[in-house]
């Protein structure tokens, strides 16, 4: 598995920094895993300089940012599946403030691993999440340092579908309802929600009781709503089915939300595609057996 690594300069500009404090809990894994690291210049050195995956033949080196190295990051996300470049996600640490985040190659990074639903990870939560996925999908057994993102019986989930993508996110609750209800709390856009509920209640989710919250509308405040939640710490977990296919009126809600994700970057993993979400139910559920919290 080959993975893209980038991370703004708040993640890795001294040892205590996310990116440093991430490699040092997860670098048994990323060796166990074989896992092929494609860091962009800046980050690369900094790993190095910090002295961590130390002699990690399998970390490469691409140019920094501003010579390319990001561009080169979604050349080889959107490569030929045969291709020996080709990246299965994308690891990008972003610092909502870093006005580097928001240039385009930085938003052409996300936009094409939603198109390929190949994981973007944009927040330190995330990245231990989707380490812990890739370990039991390899038979490895579970890490207990990752039993926190698994106590889904405490946590509150966000779900959230484009148009485009409403019918693929009513499949994937339908298909993962059991898990997904062992939410403590679900909430949702409006529009989203109203479906979701209805779905729950044909498959005998008590009448009357709300299955998910509603939100307003995205385009009308629903997204900003939400936004505030995860802001304030009251939402874990955000499942965001992006439509990256159409001109979106409401982009500034959009990004809003994904920048409030990315500000409280230790709590809240954020998935935004349907392939990806369905790889962390299935592992998910494989890892309460092999472990129930
Ligand atoms: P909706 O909002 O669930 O109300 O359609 C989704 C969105 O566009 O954010």
């Amino acid at each position: 598995m080959r993975i893209g690594l980038a991370a703004n300069r708040l993640h890795h500009s001294r040892l205590g920094s996310p990116l440093f404090d991430w490699l040092r809990h997860t670098e048994a894994g990323i060796r166990e895993l074989d896992l092929d690291l494609c860091a962009v210049g800046g980050t690369y050195d900094a790993i190095v300089r910090h002295g961590l995956l130390v002699g990690y033949a399998r970390l490469q080196r691409y140019p920094r940012g501003r010579d390319g190295g990001l561009v080169k990051l979604v050349a080889d996300v959107v490569a030929l599946d045969e291709s020996d470049n080709v990246l299965d996600g994308m690891i990008y640490l972003v610092d909502p403030i870093d006005s580097s985040s928001i240039l385009p190659e930085a938003i052409a990074l996300k936009r094409q691993c939603v198109i390929y639903q190949k994981p973007f990870i944009s927040t330190v939560a995330s990245a231990f999440d989707w380490i812990e996925m890739e370990r039991i999908r390899a038979g490895l057994a579970p890490d207990d340092a990752a039993d926190r993102f698994h106590a889904i019986s405490s946590q509150t989930l966000a779900l959230i579908a484009h148009d485009a993508l409403k019918s693929q996110m009513a499949s994937f609750v339908d298909d993962h309802f059991e898990l997904l209800s062992q939410f403590a709390h679900r909430v949702s856009t409006g529009t989203t929600g109203g479906n979701l509920n209805a779905l729950a209640w044909a498959l005998g989710w008590p009448q009357g009781r709300l299955w998910t919250e509603c939100c307003r509308s995205g385009p009308i405040g629903g997204d900003a709503q939400i936004a505030n939640l995860i802001f304030e710490q009251r939402c874990d977990r955000l499942f965001f089915f992006e439509d990256p296919h159409v001109a979106r009126q409401h982009e500034a809600d959009i990004q809003l939300l994904e920048r409030a994700v990315t500000a409280v970057t230790n709590d809240v993993v954020c998935i935004a595609s349907p392939r990806v979400a369905r790889h962390w139910a299935e592992m998910t559920e494989k890892r309460a057996k092999l472990r129930p919290c």
